[in-house]
């Protein structure tokens, strides 16, 4: 049952917390509803989940069109899949924050088109901390594209996300949060701000967390399997 589901993992994120001698309340749980139906997401906000997370625009766009109404105003989408440049429009449109922005050329389209939405858009970099050639993410040229973003005018940097290799032990995933974590602080040595860690999944999100996460994106461990895994 989703009740069951989601309040088992805030537990387990509010324990993970106070291991770590954080306060719960710092980190907020992004419900990953990629492949998710819209009457389940309807559900899942009838039981009080508020931030929603998918990976596909196209996907994103008709399943969002069921909730603009203004009762629905209090919900956020945050989009935490790759982001195509000729999509950055319409990604604007549908999403109060980009997790995966990687690229300057990427971040200049999405203020181009913030500006004539009339926005700030919030986005996340989304670095690369290990060498599988399919992951997205910046790697050796994140302080100059951190630098880039906060020169764009409708473009707001609120943070770092990385998505590690699946490893089928969490603790060996510990290393590349820390490792992420360490980066934001380095580069806010440096002047730079951000308040937000992208980091940690379903088999994975207290390790996260006990590194310093404040958005962690869970979906299998809320809404089941995936039929088609992606
Ligand atoms: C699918 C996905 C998740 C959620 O994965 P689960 O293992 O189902 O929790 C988190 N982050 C990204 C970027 C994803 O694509």
């Amino acid at each position: 049952m989703l009740l069951e589901a989601a309040a088992a993992i805030y537990k387990r994120m509010s324990h993970a917390a106070m291991r770590a001698g954080r306060s719960p309340e710092e980190v907020r749980l992004v419900a990953v509803t990629k492949t998710v139906a819209v009457r389940e997401i309807q559900e899942a906000i009838d039981i009080g989940l508020r931030i929603f997370g998918e990976s596909r625009v196209q996907e994103a766009k008709e399943k969002i069109a069921h909730f603009l109404t203004p009762s629905y105003s209090r919900i956020e989408w945050h989009l935490i899949g790759h982001l195509q440049k000729n999509k950055a429009k319409y990604a604007v449109r549908l999403f109060d924050l980009i997790h995966t922005v990687d690229s300057a050329d990427l971040a200049h389209e999405i203020s181009r088109h913030a500006e004539k939405a009339g926005k700030i858009q919030d986005v996340l970099v989304q670095v690369k901390l290990s060498e599988e050639e399919t992951k997205h993410g910046v790697k050796e040229d994140l302080f100059p594209l951190l630098q880039g973003i906060n020169a764009l005018p409708y473009v707001r940097l609120k943070g770092l996300m990385t998505m590690p290799p699946f490893l089928d032990n969490p603790e060996e995933t510990r290393p590349y949060f820390r490792k992420l974590r360490e980066l934001r602080d380095k580069a806010e040595e440096s002047g730079f701000i951000l308040p937000e860690l992208s980091m940690g999944m379903s088999h994975d999100f207290e390790v996260a967390i006990e590194e310093g996460a404040t958005l962690v994106r869970i979906g299998t461990a809320i809404f089941g399997e995936r039929s088609d895994r992606q």
